[in-house]
Protein backbone atom coordinates (compact mmCIF):
# COMPACT_ATOMS: atom_id res chain seq x y z
CA UNK A 1 0.00 0.00 0.00
CA UNK A 2 0.99 3.67 -0.42
CA UNK A 3 -0.73 6.23 1.83
CA UNK A 4 -1.20 9.73 -0.12
CA UNK A 5 -0.26 11.95 3.08
CA UNK A 6 -0.40 12.20 6.87
CA UNK A 7 -4.12 13.91 8.37
CA UNK A 8 -3.53 17.78 9.02
CA UNK A 9 -5.97 20.08 10.05
CA UNK A 10 -6.54 23.97 10.80
CA UNK A 11 -6.86 25.19 14.48
CA UNK A 12 -10.58 25.73 13.66
CA UNK A 13 -11.38 21.92 13.37
CA UNK A 14 -9.64 20.69 16.43
CA UNK A 15 -12.59 22.95 18.45
CA UNK A 16 -14.41 21.01 21.64
CA UNK A 17 -11.70 18.07 21.54
CA UNK A 18 -10.06 19.44 25.02
CA UNK A 19 -6.47 19.78 26.08
CA UNK A 20 -5.58 21.94 22.88
CA UNK A 21 -3.83 24.40 24.63
CA UNK A 22 -1.87 22.13 26.22
CA UNK A 23 -1.06 20.30 23.49
CA UNK A 24 0.35 23.64 21.95
CA UNK A 25 2.33 24.53 24.49
CA UNK A 26 3.79 21.03 24.36
CA UNK A 27 4.42 21.48 20.79
CA UNK A 28 5.59 25.11 21.20
CA UNK A 29 8.11 23.64 23.77
CA UNK A 30 9.37 20.77 21.46
CA UNK A 31 9.60 23.34 18.72
CA UNK A 32 12.07 25.42 20.85
CA UNK A 33 14.38 22.53 22.11
CA UNK A 34 14.95 20.95 19.23
CA UNK A 35 14.51 23.12 15.89
CA UNK A 36 13.65 20.83 13.43
CA UNK A 37 15.41 22.66 10.63
CA UNK A 38 18.73 22.11 12.18
CA UNK A 39 17.91 19.18 14.47
CA UNK A 40 19.05 15.29 12.57
CA UNK A 41 15.44 13.83 11.70
CA UNK A 42 15.74 11.04 14.25
CA UNK A 43 16.55 12.84 17.44
CA UNK A 44 13.62 15.27 16.16
CA UNK A 45 11.14 11.77 16.04
CA UNK A 46 12.34 10.16 19.31
CA UNK A 47 12.44 13.35 21.14
CA UNK A 48 8.64 14.07 19.68
CA UNK A 49 7.61 10.27 20.44
CA UNK A 50 9.13 10.61 24.20
CA UNK A 51 7.02 13.65 25.30
CA UNK A 52 4.04 11.81 23.86
CA UNK A 53 3.50 13.65 20.42
CA UNK A 54 4.28 10.72 18.28
CA UNK A 55 0.36 9.99 18.26
CA UNK A 56 -1.27 12.06 21.12
CA UNK A 57 -4.49 9.56 20.96
CA UNK A 58 -2.00 7.01 21.66
CA UNK A 59 -1.80 5.80 25.66
CA UNK A 60 1.25 7.53 27.68
CA UNK A 61 4.76 5.99 27.49
CA UNK A 62 3.20 4.90 23.95
CA UNK A 63 4.55 7.69 21.94
CA UNK A 64 1.03 9.46 23.39
CA UNK A 65 -0.79 11.27 25.65
CA UNK A 66 -4.36 9.59 25.60
CA UNK A 67 -6.24 12.43 24.05
CA UNK A 68 -8.64 12.62 21.55
CA UNK A 69 -7.50 11.83 17.58
CA UNK A 70 -8.89 15.05 16.30
CA UNK A 71 -5.83 16.48 18.31
CA UNK A 72 -3.35 14.18 16.57
CA UNK A 73 -4.08 15.73 13.30
CA UNK A 74 -3.60 19.23 14.88
CA UNK A 75 -0.13 18.94 16.04
CA UNK A 76 1.09 17.19 12.69
CA UNK A 77 -0.32 20.10 10.80
CA UNK A 78 1.77 22.47 13.46
CA UNK A 79 4.47 20.15 13.45
CA UNK A 80 4.58 20.31 9.66
CA UNK A 81 4.11 23.86 8.99
CA UNK A 82 7.32 24.33 11.53
CA UNK A 83 9.36 22.00 8.76
CA UNK A 84 9.78 19.11 11.43
CA UNK A 85 10.40 15.53 10.39
CA UNK A 86 7.08 13.25 9.06
CA UNK A 87 7.51 9.71 10.53
CA UNK A 88 4.86 8.60 7.94
CA UNK A 89 6.88 9.68 5.10
CA UNK A 90 10.07 7.31 6.53
CA UNK A 91 7.43 4.21 7.76
CA UNK A 92 5.06 4.81 5.77
CA UNK A 93 3.09 1.09 6.53
CA UNK A 94 4.55 1.00 10.21
CA UNK A 95 3.02 4.25 11.21
CA UNK A 96 0.04 4.20 9.80
CA UNK A 97 -0.88 0.48 10.34
CA UNK A 98 1.42 -1.27 12.54
CA UNK A 99 1.75 1.23 15.22
CA UNK A 100 -2.05 1.29 15.80
CA UNK A 101 -2.46 -2.90 15.92
CA UNK A 102 0.81 -2.76 18.05
CA UNK A 103 -1.38 -0.55 20.65
CA UNK A 104 -4.27 -2.38 20.31
CA UNK A 105 -2.79 -5.93 19.94
CA UNK A 106 1.09 -6.16 21.60
CA UNK A 107 1.97 -6.70 24.71
CA UNK A 108 3.81 -4.13 27.05
CA UNK A 109 7.46 -5.39 25.98
CA UNK A 110 6.22 -5.72 22.40
CA UNK A 111 5.20 -2.08 22.65
CA UNK A 112 8.12 -0.93 24.67
CA UNK A 113 10.90 -2.17 22.47
CA UNK A 114 8.81 -1.47 18.68
CA UNK A 115 7.14 1.64 18.72
CA UNK A 116 9.76 4.10 19.52
CA UNK A 117 12.31 2.99 16.70
CA UNK A 118 8.88 2.38 14.40
CA UNK A 119 8.36 6.27 14.94
CA UNK A 120 11.87 7.35 14.14
CA UNK A 121 12.10 5.15 10.95
CA UNK A 122 14.86 3.15 12.33
CA UNK A 123 12.94 -0.02 12.06
CA UNK A 124 10.77 0.43 8.63
CA UNK A 125 7.91 -2.19 8.76
CA UNK A 126 6.35 -4.41 5.56
CA UNK A 127 2.73 -5.73 5.68
CA UNK A 128 3.37 -9.86 4.94
CA UNK A 129 -0.78 -10.77 4.25
CA UNK A 130 -0.91 -10.85 0.21
CA UNK A 131 -0.48 -14.35 -1.10
CA UNK A 132 -0.57 -15.27 -4.76
CA UNK A 133 -3.49 -17.32 -3.78
CA UNK A 134 -4.86 -15.07 -1.17
CA UNK A 135 -5.37 -11.74 -1.76
CA UNK A 136 -9.64 -9.98 -2.02
CA UNK A 137 -10.03 -13.23 0.34
CA UNK A 138 -6.29 -12.80 2.58
CA UNK A 139 -8.35 -15.60 5.68
CA UNK A 140 -7.31 -18.29 3.24
CA UNK A 141 -3.71 -18.09 2.94
CA UNK A 142 -1.14 -20.72 3.00
CA UNK A 143 1.85 -19.78 4.64
CA UNK A 144 2.54 -21.72 7.49
CA UNK A 145 4.13 -21.26 11.01
CA UNK A 146 4.71 -24.40 12.64
CA UNK A 147 5.20 -24.33 16.43
CA UNK A 148 9.04 -26.22 17.83
CA UNK A 149 9.16 -25.51 21.13
CA UNK A 150 9.29 -21.43 22.03
CA UNK A 151 9.24 -20.85 17.89
CA UNK A 152 7.70 -20.73 15.11
CA UNK A 153 8.83 -22.11 11.80
CA UNK A 154 7.25 -20.37 8.73
CA UNK A 155 6.79 -21.56 5.15
CA UNK A 156 5.48 -20.15 2.23
CA UNK A 157 5.26 -17.33 0.13
CA UNK A 158 3.88 -13.92 0.37
CA UNK A 159 3.53 -11.07 -2.61
CA UNK A 160 3.01 -7.69 -3.47
CA UNK A 161 4.89 -6.41 -0.34
CA UNK A 162 5.53 -2.77 -0.61
CA UNK A 163 8.97 -1.95 0.86
CA UNK A 164 9.60 -5.01 1.86
CA UNK A 165 13.47 -4.39 0.75
CA UNK A 166 13.59 -1.56 2.64
CA UNK A 167 11.70 -3.47 5.90
CA UNK A 168 13.52 -4.27 9.17
CA UNK A 169 10.48 -5.91 10.10
CA UNK A 170 7.40 -7.34 9.05
CA UNK A 171 3.34 -8.37 10.44
CA UNK A 172 3.16 -11.45 9.17
CA UNK A 173 -0.38 -13.57 8.40
CA UNK A 174 0.45 -17.38 8.88
CA UNK A 175 -1.39 -20.66 9.04
CA UNK A 176 -1.42 -22.20 12.63
CA UNK A 177 -3.90 -24.52 12.30
CA UNK A 178 -5.39 -26.13 9.19
CA UNK A 179 -7.81 -28.01 10.56
CA UNK A 180 -10.54 -25.10 11.51
CA UNK A 181 -12.16 -22.74 9.51
CA UNK A 182 -9.88 -20.51 7.75
CA UNK A 183 -10.64 -17.51 10.11
CA UNK A 184 -9.78 -19.14 13.36
CA UNK A 185 -6.67 -20.60 12.30
CA UNK A 186 -4.26 -17.90 11.42
CA UNK A 187 -1.45 -16.26 13.59
CA UNK A 188 -0.08 -12.98 13.24
CA UNK A 189 3.95 -13.01 14.03
CA UNK A 190 6.59 -9.98 14.21
CA UNK A 191 8.93 -11.26 11.56
CA UNK A 192 12.60 -10.03 11.13
CA UNK A 193 13.17 -9.59 7.80
CA UNK A 194 17.06 -9.75 8.11
CA UNK A 195 16.37 -13.49 9.18
CA UNK A 196 18.02 -16.58 7.52
CA UNK A 197 15.01 -18.08 5.60
CA UNK A 198 13.68 -14.85 4.50
CA UNK A 199 13.92 -13.83 0.64
CA UNK A 200 12.60 -10.56 -0.68
CA UNK A 201 12.59 -10.32 -4.77
CA UNK A 202 11.71 -7.08 -6.66
CA UNK A 203 8.55 -7.08 -8.38
CA UNK A 204 7.98 -4.37 -10.96
CA UNK A 205 5.20 -1.75 -11.29
CA UNK A 206 3.07 -0.38 -14.13
CA UNK A 207 5.23 2.92 -13.52
CA UNK A 208 9.09 0.84 -13.97
CA UNK A 209 9.48 0.83 -10.60
CA UNK A 210 9.93 -2.15 -8.03
CA UNK A 211 8.36 -0.80 -4.81
CA UNK A 212 6.57 -3.92 -4.18
CA UNK A 213 7.80 -7.59 -3.99
CA UNK A 214 7.65 -11.33 -3.16
CA UNK A 215 8.73 -12.60 0.08
CA UNK A 216 9.99 -16.41 0.09
CA UNK A 217 9.71 -18.00 4.18
CA UNK A 218 12.07 -21.53 3.85
CA UNK A 219 11.99 -22.47 7.55
CA UNK A 220 12.63 -18.91 8.97
CA UNK A 221 12.29 -19.08 12.83
CA UNK A 222 10.34 -16.75 14.65
CA UNK A 223 10.59 -16.46 18.96
CA UNK A 224 6.96 -17.11 20.70
CA UNK A 225 7.43 -13.36 22.23
CA UNK A 226 7.18 -11.69 18.31
CA UNK A 227 3.11 -13.28 18.25
CA UNK A 228 1.12 -10.59 18.01
CA UNK A 229 -2.13 -11.63 19.84
CA UNK A 230 -3.13 -15.03 20.93
CA UNK A 231 -2.73 -18.34 18.49
CA UNK A 232 -5.32 -18.38 16.46
CA UNK A 233 -6.32 -14.74 16.73
CA UNK A 234 -4.41 -13.90 13.49
CA UNK A 235 -7.75 -12.61 11.60
CA UNK A 236 -8.55 -10.18 14.80
CA UNK A 237 -5.41 -8.43 14.61
CA UNK A 238 -5.47 -8.23 10.66
CA UNK A 239 -9.08 -6.48 10.99
CA UNK A 240 -7.20 -3.79 13.39
CA UNK A 241 -4.73 -3.40 10.30
CA UNK A 242 -6.67 -3.28 7.59
CA UNK A 243 -9.18 -1.09 8.94
CA UNK A 244 -6.27 1.17 9.59
CA UNK A 245 -4.69 0.51 6.21
CA UNK A 246 -7.80 2.10 4.48
CA UNK A 247 -7.90 5.27 6.70
CA UNK A 248 -4.32 5.29 5.91
CA UNK A 249 -5.14 5.59 2.34
CA UNK A 250 -8.11 7.33 1.55
CA UNK A 251 -8.61 9.31 5.55
CA UNK A 252 -6.40 12.33 4.50
CA UNK A 253 -7.46 15.89 5.40
CA UNK A 254 -5.64 18.16 3.62
CA UNK A 255 -5.84 21.58 3.28
CA UNK A 256 -9.24 22.52 0.62
CA UNK A 257 -7.68 22.84 -3.05
CA UNK A 258 -4.04 20.46 -2.06
CA UNK A 259 -3.95 16.55 -2.82
CA UNK A 260 -4.23 15.29 -6.86
CA UNK A 261 -7.02 18.24 -7.44
CA UNK A 262 -4.34 20.43 -7.21
CA UNK A 263 -2.59 19.18 -10.36
CA UNK A 264 -5.26 19.48 -12.46
CA UNK A 265 -5.90 22.89 -11.62
CA UNK A 266 -2.09 23.91 -12.03
CA UNK A 267 -2.15 22.08 -15.60
CA UNK A 268 -5.36 23.52 -16.25
CA UNK A 269 -4.12 27.51 -15.48
CA UNK A 270 -1.25 27.07 -17.24
CA UNK A 271 -2.36 25.34 -20.41
CA UNK A 272 -6.25 26.38 -20.90
CA UNK A 273 -7.50 29.47 -18.63
CA UNK A 274 -6.61 31.97 -21.49
CA UNK A 275 -8.15 29.31 -24.58
CA UNK A 276 -12.39 30.84 -25.38
CA UNK A 277 -12.25 27.06 -27.36
CA UNK A 278 -15.55 24.75 -26.46
CA UNK A 279 -12.62 22.36 -25.87
CA UNK A 280 -11.39 24.10 -23.07
CA UNK A 281 -14.63 25.11 -21.77
CA UNK A 282 -15.30 21.41 -21.97
CA UNK A 283 -12.05 20.69 -19.45
CA UNK A 284 -13.28 23.56 -17.27
CA UNK A 285 -16.12 21.65 -16.36
CA UNK A 286 -14.06 18.47 -16.26
CA UNK A 287 -12.10 20.31 -13.35
CA UNK A 288 -14.43 21.52 -11.52
CA UNK A 289 -16.64 18.26 -11.60
CA UNK A 290 -13.33 17.01 -10.01
CA UNK A 291 -13.13 19.67 -7.80
CA UNK A 292 -16.41 19.00 -6.08
CA UNK A 293 -15.71 15.22 -5.69
CA UNK A 294 -12.26 16.15 -3.86
CA UNK A 295 -14.38 18.46 -1.58
CA UNK A 296 -17.15 16.62 -0.97
CA UNK A 297 -14.99 13.11 -0.48
CA UNK A 298 -12.02 15.40 1.80
CA UNK A 299 -15.42 17.22 4.09
CA UNK A 300 -16.50 13.18 4.57
CA UNK A 301 -13.22 12.79 6.59
CA UNK A 302 -12.63 15.25 8.00
CA UNK A 303 -16.15 14.65 9.57
CA UNK A 304 -15.24 11.08 9.82
CA UNK A 305 -12.21 11.50 12.25
CA UNK A 306 -13.84 13.94 14.10
CA UNK A 307 -16.17 10.89 15.06
CA UNK A 308 -13.58 8.50 15.23
CA UNK A 309 -12.64 6.95 18.87
CA UNK A 310 -8.77 5.71 19.59
CA UNK A 311 -9.23 2.10 18.51
CA UNK A 312 -10.00 0.21 15.04
CA UNK A 313 -11.71 2.68 12.46
CA UNK A 314 -15.29 1.40 11.53
CA UNK A 315 -16.66 0.74 7.83
CA UNK A 316 -15.67 4.73 7.28
CA UNK A 317 -12.57 3.94 6.49
CA UNK A 318 -13.63 1.57 3.58
CA UNK A 319 -16.14 4.00 2.34
CA UNK A 320 -12.77 7.09 2.62
CA UNK A 321 -11.02 4.34 0.24
CA UNK A 322 -13.68 3.91 -2.41
CA UNK A 323 -13.51 7.45 -2.63
CA UNK A 324 -9.92 8.40 -2.67
CA UNK A 325 -9.24 5.50 -5.23
CA UNK A 326 -11.58 6.49 -7.72
CA UNK A 327 -11.42 10.19 -7.67
CA UNK A 328 -7.33 9.66 -7.97
CA UNK A 329 -7.73 7.30 -10.58
CA UNK A 330 -10.25 10.00 -12.70
CA UNK A 331 -8.44 13.05 -11.50
CA UNK A 332 -5.14 11.81 -12.90
CA UNK A 333 -6.82 10.76 -16.56
CA UNK A 334 -8.34 14.43 -16.24
CA UNK A 335 -4.46 15.20 -15.80
CA UNK A 336 -4.01 13.58 -18.95
CA UNK A 337 -6.29 15.02 -21.10
CA UNK A 338 -5.41 18.31 -20.02
CA UNK A 339 -1.35 17.48 -21.24
CA UNK A 340 -3.19 16.55 -24.61
CA UNK A 341 -0.95 15.01 -26.85
CA UNK A 342 2.28 15.01 -24.40
CA UNK A 343 0.59 12.67 -21.85
CA UNK A 344 1.40 9.88 -24.35
CA UNK A 345 4.90 10.07 -23.18
CA UNK A 346 6.00 8.61 -20.74
CA UNK A 347 9.19 11.41 -18.69
CA UNK A 348 12.83 10.15 -17.86
CA UNK A 349 12.97 7.30 -21.29
CA UNK A 350 10.29 4.68 -18.45
CA UNK A 351 13.69 3.92 -15.90
CA UNK A 352 12.90 0.53 -14.10
CA UNK A 353 14.05 1.41 -10.73
CA UNK A 354 13.93 0.06 -6.93
CA UNK A 355 13.20 2.87 -4.88
CA UNK A 356 15.45 3.37 -1.91
CA UNK A 357 12.53 5.38 -0.20
CA UNK A 358 9.22 5.71 -0.30
CA UNK A 359 7.99 7.65 -3.60
CA UNK A 360 5.27 9.86 -2.18
CA UNK A 361 4.08 12.91 -4.07
CA UNK A 362 5.21 12.15 -7.81
CA UNK A 363 6.32 15.19 -9.43
CA UNK A 364 5.35 14.24 -13.04
CA UNK A 365 1.52 13.54 -13.45
CA UNK A 366 2.05 10.77 -16.10
CA UNK A 367 3.67 8.94 -13.17
CA UNK A 368 0.76 9.36 -11.08
CA UNK A 369 -1.55 8.69 -13.82
CA UNK A 370 -0.45 5.11 -13.79
CA UNK A 371 0.58 4.73 -10.15
CA UNK A 372 -3.41 5.61 -9.42
CA UNK A 373 -4.13 2.33 -11.28
CA UNK A 374 -3.61 0.41 -8.10
CA UNK A 375 -5.16 2.63 -5.62
CA UNK A 376 -8.37 1.11 -6.45
CA UNK A 377 -6.48 -2.63 -6.10
CA UNK A 378 -4.35 -1.81 -2.67
CA UNK A 379 -5.58 -2.17 0.87
CA UNK A 380 -8.38 -4.24 -0.73
CA UNK A 381 -10.05 -3.52 -4.12
CA UNK A 382 -13.19 -1.04 -5.01
CA UNK A 383 -15.40 -4.16 -5.40
CA UNK A 384 -14.51 -4.99 -1.83
CA UNK A 385 -14.78 -1.57 -0.41
CA UNK A 386 -18.17 -1.96 -2.09
CA UNK A 387 -19.56 -5.18 -0.34
CA UNK A 388 -18.26 -3.81 3.00
CA UNK A 389 -20.54 -0.29 1.87
CA UNK A 390 -23.62 -2.59 0.78
CA UNK A 391 -22.80 -5.05 3.98
CA UNK A 392 -22.25 -3.10 6.74
CA UNK A 393 -23.32 0.40 5.79
CA UNK A 394 -26.54 -0.21 3.52
CA UNK A 395 -27.64 -3.59 5.35
CA UNK A 396 -27.68 -5.31 2.16
CA UNK A 397 -27.57 -9.08 2.01
CA UNK A 398 -23.98 -10.39 1.67
CA UNK A 399 -22.44 -12.41 -0.70
CA UNK A 400 -22.36 -16.41 -0.74
CA UNK A 401 -19.45 -17.72 1.72
CA UNK A 402 -19.53 -21.21 1.25
CA UNK A 403 -16.37 -22.31 2.86
CA UNK A 404 -16.96 -20.33 5.95
CA UNK A 405 -17.36 -23.17 8.39
CA UNK A 406 -15.12 -25.54 6.71
CA UNK A 407 -11.93 -26.88 8.16
CA UNK A 408 -9.24 -24.66 6.00
CA UNK A 409 -7.48 -28.11 4.87
CA UNK A 410 -10.56 -29.54 2.97
CA UNK A 411 -11.58 -25.80 1.00
CA UNK A 412 -10.52 -26.45 -2.97
CA UNK A 413 -7.75 -23.55 -3.55
CA UNK A 414 -5.95 -22.63 -6.92
C1 LIG B 1 0.54 -1.21 -5.19
C2 LIG B 1 0.13 -2.35 -4.32
C3 LIG B 1 0.71 -2.50 -3.08
C4 LIG B 1 0.34 -3.58 -2.26
N1 LIG B 1 0.98 -3.72 -1.05
C5 LIG B 1 0.68 -4.79 -0.27
C6 LIG B 1 1.41 -5.00 0.94
O1 LIG B 1 2.29 -4.23 1.32
N2 LIG B 1 1.13 -6.10 1.67
C7 LIG B 1 0.15 -7.00 1.30
O2 LIG B 1 -0.09 -7.95 2.04
N3 LIG B 1 -0.55 -6.82 0.16
C8 LIG B 1 -0.30 -5.74 -0.64
N4 LIG B 1 -0.98 -5.56 -1.83
C9 LIG B 1 -1.95 -6.57 -2.25
C10 LIG B 1 -3.40 -6.14 -2.22
O3 LIG B 1 -3.88 -6.09 -0.90
C11 LIG B 1 -4.17 -7.16 -3.08
O4 LIG B 1 -3.71 -7.05 -4.40
C12 LIG B 1 -5.66 -6.93 -3.03
O5 LIG B 1 -6.18 -7.22 -1.76
C13 LIG B 1 -6.40 -7.78 -4.09
O6 LIG B 1 -6.01 -9.11 -4.03
P1 LIG B 1 -5.57 -9.89 -5.35
O7 LIG B 1 -4.54 -9.06 -6.05
O8 LIG B 1 -5.18 -11.26 -4.96
O9 LIG B 1 -6.85 -9.92 -6.28
P2 LIG B 1 -8.08 -10.91 -6.15
O10 LIG B 1 -8.54 -10.99 -4.75
O11 LIG B 1 -7.72 -12.19 -6.84
O12 LIG B 1 -9.18 -10.15 -6.99
C14 LIG B 1 -9.26 -10.22 -8.43
C15 LIG B 1 -10.52 -9.46 -8.86
O13 LIG B 1 -11.69 -10.08 -8.29
C16 LIG B 1 -12.44 -9.13 -7.56
N5 LIG B 1 -13.02 -9.76 -6.37
C17 LIG B 1 -12.39 -10.60 -5.50
N6 LIG B 1 -13.23 -10.95 -4.51
C18 LIG B 1 -14.41 -10.31 -4.74
C19 LIG B 1 -15.66 -10.28 -4.07
N7 LIG B 1 -15.88 -10.96 -2.95
N8 LIG B 1 -16.65 -9.51 -4.60
C20 LIG B 1 -16.45 -8.80 -5.74
N9 LIG B 1 -15.28 -8.81 -6.43
C21 LIG B 1 -14.27 -9.55 -5.94
C22 LIG B 1 -11.45 -8.06 -7.15
O14 LIG B 1 -12.08 -6.83 -6.89
C23 LIG B 1 -10.53 -8.00 -8.37
O15 LIG B 1 -11.09 -7.19 -9.37
C24 LIG B 1 -0.66 -4.49 -2.67
C25 LIG B 1 -1.26 -4.34 -3.93
C26 LIG B 1 -0.88 -3.28 -4.74
C27 LIG B 1 -1.55 -3.13 -6.09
Amino acid sequence: MTANAEHTDSTEDVQGAGDGASVDALVDELLADLPPRSTPPETFLGAQFDRGLAWVHFPEGRGGLGLPPPLHQHVMGRLRAAGAPMAFLRNIIGYGMVAPTLVAHGTEDQQRRLLRPLFTGEEVWCQLFSEPGAGSDVASLATRAERDGDEWVVTGQKVWTTVAHLARRGLLLARTDPDVPKHAGITCLLVDMQAPGVEVRPLHQITGEAEFNEVFFTGAVVPDTDRLGAVGEGWRVAVTTLMNERVAIGGNVGERGTGPISDALALWRERWRDDPSPHAMALRDAVVRRWIAHEVARLTNLRAAHNRRAGTPGPEGSVAKLAFAEDNKRTYELCVDLLGAEGMLYPNDYPQVRPTGLSLGAADVRRSFLRARANSIEGGTSEVMRNILGERVLGLPGGPRGDRDAPWREVPRS
